[in-house]
């Protein structure tokens, strides 16, 4: 992930380290470059100009053109301001799902990787949390993304809510809530219906979902490799019908990582996961150090 960010910064920390003393100047050009590779990962203009800001300010207040090694040292508050961009000053969260049954609604545009991550979570709150979890899609237009469900729950091992003909996406969330209670469950996710693009319908539908399950979570799932449209995505969904948090998919590809860093200063929610594969592992909890330190390289 991110390697056209990362190999484009560490050009430029490269030329730093190896010049020995810097000069104003030295840093100014380097900050410069910082940013024409942030915007080139698709990292949005504001956001690239208050990063930038802020690490002239850290390089100039610690008096690095001075220091042994300045290269090094703009390489660490790059890094740090890189962790404070991802993460927004906050420690990262656990998912609240401690009321059984807890509601986790699944939203996100048809494609973004909606369904699979649904059952990757539920894996993984199955294996790592000791979770009982019950999966129910509510996308009724699309008779083939329910068994998709289905077919994944049978993978791996996580209940779904049986299927019933010509039920809409409120009767399905509300025998979802009901099946939950009675069975027992810890958990049921709700995989709500995509579209190709916002549309009011598709709003007024899970919003209708979201006021009977009233989610402890509602996640966003988007494509990480869409960049700035995955946060425009973001602001739109978190408007209408409220989101907790972000899961970034298709990490794994050579996206150019601008989504990520301009996620949570643009839309203040944190990314709680990032889909890193077609597998139903292939599921990671975000961590700003980790994707700061590839972003560097
Ligand atoms: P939905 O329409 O949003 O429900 O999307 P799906 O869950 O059906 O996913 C669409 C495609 O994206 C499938 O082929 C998934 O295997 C794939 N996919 C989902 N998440 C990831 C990911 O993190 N990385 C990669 N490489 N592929 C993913």
């Amino acid at each position: 992930m991110f390697e056209n960010l990362s190999e484009r910064l560490g050009g430029v920390f490269d030329r730093l380290t190896k010049q020995g003393a810097l000069t104003d100047a030295d840093v100014a050009t380097a900050l410069r470059e910082v940013r024409v590779a942030l915007l080139e990962a698709d990292v949005s203009l504001p956001v690239a100009r208050d990063f930038v800001a802020a690490v002239q300010e850290r390089a100039t207040g610690q008096a690095v053109t001075k220091s042994v090694t300045p290269g090094q040292q703009v390489v660490k508050i790059v890094h740090d301001e890189l962790v404070r961009v991802l993460t927004g000053d906050d420690e990262p969260e656990a998912l609240k799902i401690d009321n059984p049954p807890s509601a986790v609604l699944m939203v996100g545009l048809q494609g973004s990787g909606k369904t699979t991550t649904t059952a990757k979570l539920a894996k993984r709150l199955k294996d790592k949390n000791g979770k009982r979890i019950l999966m129910a899609s509510l996308d009724t237009n699309r008779p083939a993304a329910m068994e998709q469900l289905q077919i994944l729950g049978t993978q791996i091992g996580v209940d779904t809510l049986p299927i019933v003909k010509g039920e809409t996406a409120v009767q399905i969330a509300r025998r979802a809530k009901q099946q939950a209670t009675l069975g027992g469950y810890d958990v049921y996710m709700l995989d709500t219906a995509g579209r190709l693009h916002i549309d009011e319908v598709l709003m007024g539908e899970v919003q209708a979902v979201r006021d009977i399950a009233q989610p402890r979570e509602t996640l966003l799932v988007v494509d990480g490799l869409t960049g700035q449209d995955a946060v425009n995505v973001a602001t739109e969904f978190d408007g209408k019908v409220g989101i907790t948090g972000v899961v970034l998919t298709r990490m794994d590809g050579d996206g150019r990582g601008g989504a990520a860093l301009s996620m949570r200063a643009v839309t203040g929610k944190p990314i709680r996961f990032v889909g890193l594969g077609e597998k139903l592992d292939a599921l990671e909890t975000f961590e700003a150090g980790r994707v700061a330190g590839r972003i560097l390289g």
